[in-house]
């Protein structure tokens, strides 16, 4: 799941109100047993995951939590309400950062929770706007309202961008594995297609040798640049053990890249001359 979550949870005092307890949400049983050993409050879901590109059946997932008498939450940041419709699967509630392609732009920080019509939730959602201040500011409603203007056009491009790239990446020879819902290949595709309307725009490879060389792909890229972030126009890279520090459980040779709406092709020049220079 996003790092920031495993942050909040070890971090502030969330960690200390409440008992989390990690599950591969890929393995139904598993959420079934993790609900079943105690009384569970809410199961969140984040499909497809971070940075592992991992996608979770969420209709299972949300049956799994309503049988046990919890919330589903599902973080839909990656899939956008383009591509993915949580609530039609059952969530109660889903949440994006609107940081990433709703404002599409990298020139926003703001986050969405979005509850289907008459839930219980929005009423207590709209006291903790009211009490305690969590709104957003005017100018940044806007920036997402215009993001939202072009997000089906952006997202188009950044879900055929992508899987250009993902296939190119597949036939480079110092390319150990390139994760991505959209390559065939991939363990989350038939899921993907089922689940989605497009694959998204978030791909993660793994280069042969580890930290080492994925950090000097990374140094001589010239297009992409290395930032954390994604979903804005510029395609960004990032050797995500690094960023996450000691505690991360991303491989060492895993770097993630948000595809951006460059000519794809320019995209795979970058990746390609850079991988190519590491050998
Ligand atoms: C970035 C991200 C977040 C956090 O969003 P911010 O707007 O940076 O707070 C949450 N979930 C996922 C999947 C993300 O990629």
């Amino acid at each position: 799941m996003y790092f920031g979550i495993r942050s909040l949870i070890d971090e502030t005092d969330i960690g200390s109100r409440f008992e989390f307890v990690p599950v591969d949400m890929r393995d139904t049983s598993a959420i079934h047993q993790a609900v079943s050993n105690a009384p569970t409050g809410l199961v969140w879901t984040e499909t497809p995951s971070n940075p592992l590109i991992r996608v979770i059946d969420v209709n299972a997932a949300c049956a799994i939590a309503h049988e046990a008498g919890a919330l589903a939450v599902v973080d839909n940041t990656w899939a956008t309400p383009l591509l993915q419709r949580p609530l039609e699967l059952g969530a109660d509630a889903v949440v994006h950062s609107a940081t990433k392609y709703i404002g599409g732009h990298s020139d926003l920080m703001a986050g969405v929770v979005v509850v289907p019509p008459g839930s219980p939730l929005e009423s207590a959602l709209r006291m903790i706007q009211r009490h305690k201040g969590s709104i957003a500011a005017p100018f940044d409603c806007w920036l997402a309202l215009r993001g939202l203007q072009t997000l089906p056009v952006r997202m188009q491009a950044h879900c055929a961008g992508a899987l250009q790239v993902a296939e190119a990446l597949t036939k480079h020879s110092s390319v150990e594995k390139v994760l991505y819902p959209g390559l065939s290949s991939d363990p989350g595709h038939a899921l993907a297609r089922r689940q989605m309307s497009g694959f998204g725009g978030m791909l993660s490879f793994i280069v042969r040798g580890g930290a080492d060389a994925a950090m000097a792909v990374g140094t001589r890229l010239r297009l992409i640049v290395r930032a954390t972030s994604l979903g804005g126009t510029h395609s960004l890279i990032e050797h995500r053990a690094s960023v996450e520090g000691p505690k991360s459980m991303a491989p060492a040779g895993l770097l993630r890249v948000s595809v951006g709406l460059e000519h794809p092709q320019d995209i795979i020049d970058d990746l390609y001359q850079a991988l190519s220079s590491i050998n």
